[in-house]
């Protein structure tokens, strides 16, 4: 008897993006370029759709915030600067058998979803660690030699399993079910230690090493370390790069924020899922500045810290770094909410001290539940003034703002109130492993009016929300057709506002001029104001099929009563479907756009 085999929800939803004409695989044609991705027709659509909402929710719909569209290419300095040359780098082992890069931190990721692993993992008895020495003599004897030759349990089962049975006299068991991989990697355990195995052959891996993730170009016709240049790995730097630019041009006042959305580039050493890690991706990144504690102390007298509760709704002048924050968080959090991502599919993952980059005082990730794990969707940092400080050390000009209110508030101050702040933000750097004569300078140039503002950071991927999105819009609905036959059909329930398609006008026949040309009127009538499709193939039931495997969420169907056959009350109304709940109502032709319009935008 035959057997249909479960397909893993993360296969069919690639399958989906190349049939629908979502996302291809860059190169296909050539046979693909590893971390690379094309968006077809409906995910340019998507993707343009996510930057919009973006562009509006963060720039558009608010006065603090203004744009910016910055080259990919820059004067190398910049990375130098940011620390990018020298610590922008994943550790990377590489297998001494089949040569494949692996990146260490996801070892186990990728040894989890390895076919040799899995077959090892179901000879473990279920709710126990326990397995058999012959049960795994077997596998090495058999499987193991198509699954993972170069593993040391199956090219010397008896010495590898030597180490396992002499441990286990002597009541020691591998800790977890990573270590026990170890042990199945090790032949000469006196002489080697531990091995770590390769997920993909089972060889050895070498020890961890810095792997730099920029990728390198040349700028002019001549290729020497002169004219060395990097594809930016953030669109980040270029806005403290330009900040002064900004500043001057504008009429901008700290606290205020440069958005840009743009490309990045990462030399992923294993790119992996889907699009979810590239090696080109598009990345939406707000800098926004504020105020340093000490400016705010010193202009409002109190600095107002975060607490359970603590409304973040309105953005008020004497908020510290905490405040704005948590507010970005909070922010983020309802942009996600409007496209549909809401409480149910999100997480947060708030890293430690330890996580933490040295200048940094904070840093949240927003996380997606994916088919394959949850995993970050953007990274929300509080980054003190670490870049803009970097960039004045480096480039030698000043990145300060002048505050009129801070200098008139530093004036009023007595000598021994000065001297007071001065001593307690000496105190405070301390505290932080900053020097007193940092913390001298600062506060001289700060009781003048000058400061480097500080940063909040929220960094998100568009690919990510584009994957996200798409893993969330996906289902699958069991129907009975009239014969009473079942099939499953797929629906795309994307939120209106990011649908590729928001409408699509159906002429009930295709071989009536009358129907057609009134469908027509119809689709030019919508198809200024919103992305519309037109189509007359086949029966209605296979054209709302394929709009609901694209994702549109409304149709419009033309049909004799629209031509007043049936009486003058139906003349010029068409039938509106909903794609989440199939119903159908009967719309004026006039009321169309006033109906649409707000549900998708
Ligand atoms: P990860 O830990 O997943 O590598 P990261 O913490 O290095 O991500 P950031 O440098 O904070 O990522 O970049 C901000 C955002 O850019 C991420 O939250 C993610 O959405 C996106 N991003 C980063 N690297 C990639 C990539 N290789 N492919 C697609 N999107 C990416």
């Amino acid at each position: 008897m035959s057997q249909t085999k479960e397909i893993p929800l993360m296969e069919k939803i690639v399958s989906l993006c190349k049939r629908k004409g979502f996302i291809f695989q860059s190169s296909e044609i050539y046979g693909g370029i590893n971390g690379f991705w094309d968006y077809g027709p409906l995910g340019a659509e998507l993707k343009r759709n996510l930057r919009t909402t973006w562009w509006n929710a963060m720039m558009r719909e608010r006065e603090d915030v203004v744009p910016l569209d910055a080259t990919i290419i820059m004067h190398p300095a910049i990375w130098k600067a940011s620390g990018h040359v020298d610590t922008f780098a994943d550790p990377m082992s590489t297998c001494k058998s089949c040569k494949k890069l692996v990146r260490s931190d996801q070892w186990w990721a990728m040894m989890c979803e390895q076919p040799w692993v899995q077959s090892l993992a179901a000879l473990v008895e279920p709710g126990t660690d326990a397995f058999h020495t012959g049960d795994l003599l077997k596998w090495a004897k058999g499987k193991g030699k198509q699954l993972a030759p170069n593993l040391a349990l199956v090219r010397n089962p008896e010495i590898t399993l030597s180490w396992l049975a002499q441990d286990h006299e002597q009541g020691k068991r591998p800790q977890d079910a990573r270590e026990f991989y170890l042990y199945l990697a090790t032949e000469q355990r006196n002489v080697t230690g531990f091995v770590t195995p390769c997920p993909h052959c089972g060889g050895e891996l070498t020890e961890p090493r810095p792997f730099n993730l920029m990728l390198r170009t040349h700028y002019g016709p001549i290729e020497s370390d002169d004219n060395l240049c990097y594809l930016r790995p953030e669109t980040a730097q270029a806005i403290f790069a330009q900040f002064k630019n900004v500043v001057d041009s504008t009429r901008v006042k700290v606290p205020f924020g440069i958005g840009q959305i743009g490309k990045a580039f990462r030399n992923e050493i294993t790119p992996r899922n889907f699009t979810f890690r590239s090696r080109e991706f598009e990345q939406m990144e707000l800098e926004f500045f504020i105020p340093p504690d000490e400016v705010v102390q010193l202009i409002h007298g109190n600095v107002s810290t975060w607490s359970e509760g603590a409304d973040l709704s309105t953005p008020q002048p004497n908020w510290g770094w905490e405040m704005w924050h948590r507010y970005w968080v909070a922010q983020r959090t309802a942009y996600y909410a409007g496209i549909g991502l809401g409480p149910d599919v999100l997480d947060y993952y708030w890293q430690s001290k330890a996580d933490l980059a040295h200048y940094a005082r904070a840093c949240v990730d927003i996380l997606f539940k994916f088919p394959f794990g949850t995993e970050e969707l953007e990274g929300i940092a509080a980054r003190g003034d670490f870049d803009l400080s970097q960039h004045q050390k480096h480039s030698g000009k000043p990145l300060e703002v002048f505050d009129e209110e801070l200098r008139a508030a530093a004036v009023k101050l007595t000598d021994e109130q000065r001297a007071a702040f001065i001593t307690k933000v000496q105190e405070d750097w301390n505290d932080h492993n900053k020097s007193r004569e940092d913390a001298t300078l600062f506060c001289e140039r700060l009781l003048k009016g000058f400061y480097v503002p500080h940063v909040i950071e929220p960094s998100a991927g568009l690919d990510r929300l584009a994957l996200a999105v798409l893993a969330l819009a996906y289902t699958e609905i069991e129907k009975t057709d009239a014969k009473g036959a079942k099939e499953t059909v797929t629906v795309m329930r994307f939120h209106p506002r990011i649908a590729p398609k928001k409408v699509a006008v159906f002429p009930l026949l295709k071989n009536k001029p009358e129907l057609v040309s009134k469908a027509r009127g119809v689709y030019d009538l919508l198809k200024k104001h919103l992305a519309a499709d037109y189509d007359e193939g086949g029966s209605i039931g296979k054209r709302y099929a394929r709009q609901d495997e694209a994702g549109t969420p409304f149709c419009v169907t033309v049909d004799f009563d629209t031509l007043g056959e049936r009486g003058p009350e139906l003349l010029d109304t068409v039938t509106l479907r909903h794609r989440d709940d199939g119903s159908q109502e009967r719309v004026k032709i006039s009321d169309l756009l006033g109906r649409l319009l707000p549900l998708v935008q």
